[in-house]
């Protein structure tokens, strides 16, 4: 699948859209992502899964941890397709833990899911706490990789779609300049 058709599969299920929009940042831009839209379809959130695994098929897996909330879905879906068991991580007082009873088995082969990464930070956290519980993280992977290429892992990690949204201050927001339109301020920091 080619990175145009990935981008036409975002664009159509609403997760990327064209505009003039305001970031959370303060910064003004032509394009919103919004990845959870990405699997408000199962079967857009199978196919895109099913994309990336190609690349990670060669990865001996066991099991597959994400941390809440964005890496859920896509986890499950993943271990679906894997056919192997599923667990997610969550904050508890800002520190990523195991709750709900999920056990790790020591030198269990894990490949932490994510949906987006922007600075990599929940993913980090989550393989500092299976490696401390004596896992065995394999790999790490997202649909979408907000820093297009610029985070770093401490293990191989793999992604659908690279990419980089331009943003600018207001005073150079080319759209601002035109006088078309004004910024709209979406709801969510994805
Ligand atoms: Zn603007």
């Amino acid at each position: 699948m080619t990175n145009q058709s990935i981008l036409q599969i975002f664009k159509d299920c609403g997760a990327i859209m064209q505009g003039h929009f305001l970031l959370t940042s303060g910064r003004h831009s032509d394009t919103y992502m919004q990845c959870a839209k990405l699997f408000e379809d199962p079967k857009v959130g199978e196919l895109l899964c099913s994309q990336l695994l190609k690349q990670i098929k060669h990865l001996n897996v066991n099991m597959v941890a994400s941390p809440a909330m964005g890496g859920i879905i896509m986890g499950y879906e993943i271990a679906k397709q894997l056919g192997i068991k599923n667990i997610f991580c969550e904050r508890v007082d800002n520190v990523m833990t195991l709750k709900r009873g999920f056990e790790v088995a020591k030198d269990t082969n894990i490949l932490v899911v994510e949906d987006v990464v922007t600075t990599g930070g929940s993913i980090k956290e989550v393989i500092t706490l299976l490696k401390n519980l004596g896992a065995n993280v394999v790999g790490c992977c997202s649909i979408v990789d907000r820093s297009n290429g610029g985070v770093e892992f401490e293990v191989p990690y793999f992604a659908l779609l690279s990419t980089k949204v331009e943003s600018f201050l207001q005073q150079d927001c080319p759209m601002c300049k035109t006088g078309e339109s004004q910024a709209y301020k979406m709801g969510s920091r994805k």
